[in-house]
Order: structure tokens, then C-alpha cells, then sequence
């Protein structure tokens, strides 16, 4: 795959990111792409490829060396991460996992022998883990979840369900939330580590979903589940910070897989108009066709450049909520526009699995909606700007 200098420029790289990123390339193209359409169509992904993800430090992103991560700077991981997208973005999001909606909470809140138990061994792939908020009746509003927990002695005891929990299949354990009191709003809400054999704990992936087929999601149900003291995170009643301490670099690793996998969506109609002939000619010369791949190369280059300035701001130790909000819900509506203009210039191969628009475009609806949906993003913006948030 090589770079359309269009499209690439945007960001200059230092050698060593630039030296990440293809080693990245190189992997993906190699090792990752032969497997996609194959464990989309099993809604599984392949356990060996996680083994040799873990071979070559993938998992480690902004997790400390210390705590066996890479120690990455955010706009690196942005562009690793996003180098994945262009090939596979599931790939990406067990990248992302470790530093963001598992590992963050645990890098940010854990205790010492949490952080060297749960972290460091996701951090090297030795464990993996899932991220638990979403409730069948609460998604968007976190802070209305009903899992309860109580105290019994030295352990708590967790009873409810979550719903759209994604990694069922391959977890070792569950970062996940629950109430002690409902009527305590979010400072009722603390942050637990489940192990994924607990008794109690039951799993029940769902199958045929629209998209993100090769990570299996599906229901998580507590029943008097009883965990020791220590798998506790953070205090009592700091769950739902502990829950929100995670979604920063999650939106900033969901705002990068958008603008790989768009770019990808690009790439492809790039390949293929030229291709292909109608009415005698080929349909990259139709200037409606032109107009097209100018507005979806225009798309990723400003979702690009949006998430990169809200990596870079992250970089300089800065909070970047509004930042991130904008480019996690600016690539999505980016990629969404870019996979639907690419389905339609492929015609209708452009809906065969054979060409990975298809999959691209299933895919990009649902990057519309996890993170925080769309329309949240763009509240929270409207909130900053209006002074109601600081
Ligand atoms: C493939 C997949 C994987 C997922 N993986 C995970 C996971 O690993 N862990 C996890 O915890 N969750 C996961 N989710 C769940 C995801 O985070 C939620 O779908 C998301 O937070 C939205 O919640 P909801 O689906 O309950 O929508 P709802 O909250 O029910 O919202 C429905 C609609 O109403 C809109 N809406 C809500 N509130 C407002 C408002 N105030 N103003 C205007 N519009 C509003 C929403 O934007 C949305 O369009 C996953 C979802 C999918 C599809």
C-alpha cells in the first residue's frame, strides 16, 4: 500500500513514528489482511494473530514501560492505530484496549498490585479484557445504569446485566459498573474488575450484527457475583470518573480507526474507477465521479487533521474533551459519507463481499454510535461552547 501524498502529508512524523507506522503497514499487509473477510464472515477474530500482535508489542500504546506498555505519545498511537484501521480496525480496537476503555481505568485508578495483576499483562497481550457500561436499558446515560452491588463482609456482591459488550469471546476479565444506591446518581457508581470465569458471571454473545462482525459483543449477566476487596477500582463511588477517565483516548482511538478506515474506503474507489467502464469510458473520468472522490479525499483529510490537533493537545498534557468529541463524531460522519459515496461508485460490486467497501460501509454505521453516540458528541460540543461546560 503505498502513501497517495494527497492524502498522507498532512502530519509530518519524526523517523521513529514514521518507523512505527510501517512496521504497522508492514504487519497489516501481511499478516492481517489474508484473515479480515474470513473472520468477519465467522464473527470471530483469529486468537493466533492476537499471539502475534503480542509478539511484536501492539497492545502496549500509552500503557507506561513500566507497566509493559509502549509508552506512547497520543499522536503516535493516533497514527499506529489508524494505520491498522486502513486494513482492519478490529485489529485496532484490541490495539486501543489496553489504553482505553480496559486499561485506562486501571492506569488511572489502579492500586499498585492492580496495575502489575491486570494492566501489565494486558498491556503485553498476555491478558485481555473487556469494558462493561453499556446496561440493555441504559447506553447513553451512563450515570442511569441499575447493576447494584452491596458489601457482604471483606467482598462485594454484584447482581444485573450489561448489554453491547464487546470482546465476549476472547476476555479474561471485565472492567465493569455498578450502583450501591440508584438514588445516589453517579457518586452511587463504583468500578469493578470481574474475572470472566467468576461464578456468576454468564456470557451470551449475539450473532449477525450489522457490522463489527469479527469482535463478538454481546450480554454480560451478573448473578451474585462475589469479588474480594481488591477488585475494586478506585474508591467507592468514583466508578462513573473512572468510567469517563476511559473515554478520552477510547474516542481518540475510535476518531483514528474512522479515518483508516475511510481512507481505505478511498483507497479503493481510487483503484477501481478507473477500472471500470461505462458508456466506453472509465467511471473515474465522469466529473460527477470526480466530484465525489475530491469531497471523500477532503473528508479524511480534515478528519485527519482534526484528530491529530486533539492528539497533539492530549500530548501536551491538556484535557481535550471538546477536541476529541468533535473528531470522534466529525471521522464517523466523515467515514459514513466516504463508505457510502465508495459503495456507490463500485455499482453494485460495491455490495458484493468480494470488495471490502461493503464490509467498510456495514462497519462505518456503527462507528456513528459506539463511544458515545453522535448526536452526545455533539451536545457536549454545544455545551462547551456555550459556556455550560468547563
Ligand atoms: C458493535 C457495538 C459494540 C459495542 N461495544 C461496547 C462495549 O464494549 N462496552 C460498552 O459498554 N458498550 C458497548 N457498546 C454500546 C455503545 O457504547 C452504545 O450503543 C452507545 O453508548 C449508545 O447507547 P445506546 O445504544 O443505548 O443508545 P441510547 O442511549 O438508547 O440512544 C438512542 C438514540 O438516542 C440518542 N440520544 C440519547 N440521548 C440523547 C440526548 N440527550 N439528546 C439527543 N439524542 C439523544 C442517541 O444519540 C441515539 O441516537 C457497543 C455497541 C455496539 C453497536
Amino acid at each position: 500500500m503505498a502513501d497517495i501524498p494527497v492524502l498522507s502529508d498532512c502530519t509530518p512524523l519524526t523517523p521513529e513514528q514514521n518507523d512505527l507506522r510501517l512496521m504497522v503497514r508492514e504487519f497489516a499487509a501481511d499478516r492481517v489482511a489474508p484473515l479480515v473477510a474470513e473472520a468477519n464472515e465467522r464473527e470471530r477474530f483469529p486468537r493466533q494473530l492476537l499471539t502475534e500482535m503480542a509478539g511484536l508489542g501492539l497492545f502496549g500504546g500509552l500503557v507506561p514501560e513500566e507497566y509493559g506498555g509502549l509508552g506512547l505519545d497520543h499522536l503516535t498511537y493516533s497514527v499506529v492505530i489508524e494505520e491498522m484501521a486502513r486494513v482492519d480496525h478490529i485489529a485496532a480496537v484490541y490495539m486501543s484496549m489496553p489504553s482505553s476503555l480496559v486499561g485506562a481505568g486501571l492506569r488511572h485508578y489502579g492500586t499498585e498490585e492492580q496495575k502489575k495483576r491486570w494492566l501489565l499483562p494486558l498491556a503485553k497481550g498476555e491478558l485481555f479484557g473487556a469494558g462493561g457500561v453499556t446496561e440493555p436499558r441504559s447506553g447513553s446515560d451512563v450515570a442511569g445504569l441499575t447493576t447494584a452491588y452491596r458489601a457482604d463482609g471483606d467482598e462485594f456482591v454484584l447482581s444485573g446485566s450489561k448489554a453491547w459488550i464487546s470482546n465476549l469471546d476472547n476476555a479474561d476479565f471485565l472492567i465493569t459498573f455498578a450502583t450501591r444506591d440508584k438514588s445516589l446518581g453517579r457518586k452511587g457508581i463504583s468500578a469493578f474488575i470481574v474475572p470472566a470465569d467468576a461464578p456468576g458471571v454468564t456470557l451470551r454473545p449475539y450473532r449477525n450484527k450489522l457490522g463489527f462482525r469479527s469482535i463478538s459483543t454481546g450480554d454480560v449477566f451478573l448473578d451474585e457475583v462475589r469479588l474480594p476487596a481488591d477488585h475494586l477500582l478506585g474508591e467507592e463511588g468514583q466508578g462513573f470518573y473512572v468510567a469517563m477517565g476511559a473515554v478520552e483516548s477510547g474516542r481518540l482511538a475510535v476518531a483514528s480507526r474512522a479515518v483508516g478506515q475511510a481512507h481505505a474506503a478511498l483507497e479503493d474507489t481510487l483503484a477501481y474507477a478507473p477500472e471500470r467502464v461505462v458508456f466506453g469510458q472509465a467511471v473515474s473520468d465522469f466529473q460527477l465521479t470526480k466530484a465525489k472522490l475530491a469531497d471523500m479525499a477532503t473528508g479524511v483529510v480534515t478528519a485527519r487533521l482534526l484528530t491529530h490537533a486533539a492528539a497533539r493537545l492530549m500530548d501536551t498534557g491538556d484535557r481535550a474533551r471538546p477536541q476529541l468529541s468533535m473528531a470522534k463524531q466529525y471521522a464517523s460522519d466523515v467515514l459514513q459519507s466516504v463508505a457510502t459515496e465508495a459503495v456507490q461508485v463500485h455499482g453494485a460490486y460495491g455490495t458484493s463481499p468480494e470488495y471490502r467497501v461493503s464490509r467498510i460501509y456495514r462497519d462505518a454505521k456503527v462507528f456513528q454510535l459506539v463511544e458515545g453516540a453522535n448526536e452526545i458528541h455533539r451536545l457536549l460540543v454545544a455545551d462547551y461552547l456555550l459556556g455550560n461546560r468547563k
